[in-house]
């Protein structure tokens, strides 16, 4: 018997915290491919958008 797990990413890895000076990445907290590099990837280029807005 098999099970698939659908894992749902809370708002609260999109967040920053801290005044903006703690920002939660990686694979396992990504939307995509949790897990997995993709997901790590895929994390970083979501905190470097967040980053970037900060920034701005
Ligand atoms: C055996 C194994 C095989 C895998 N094979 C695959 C595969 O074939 N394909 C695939 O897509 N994925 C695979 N993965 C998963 C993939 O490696 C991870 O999803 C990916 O590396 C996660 O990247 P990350 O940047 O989120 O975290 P990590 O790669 O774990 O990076 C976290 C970094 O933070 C550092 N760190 C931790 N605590 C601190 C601290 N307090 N201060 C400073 N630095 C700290 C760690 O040393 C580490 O370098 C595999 C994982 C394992 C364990």
């Amino acid at each position: 018997m098999s099970y698939r797990i659908k894992i749902t990413v809370t708002d609260s890895f999109k967040k920053s915290y801290l005044n903006n000076r703690f920002i939660i990445a990686g694979a396992e907290t990504s939307e995509v491919s949790p897990g997995y590099m993709e997901g790590a990837i895929h994390s970083a280029f979501n905190v470097y958008d967040q980053i970037k807005k900060i920034k701005e």
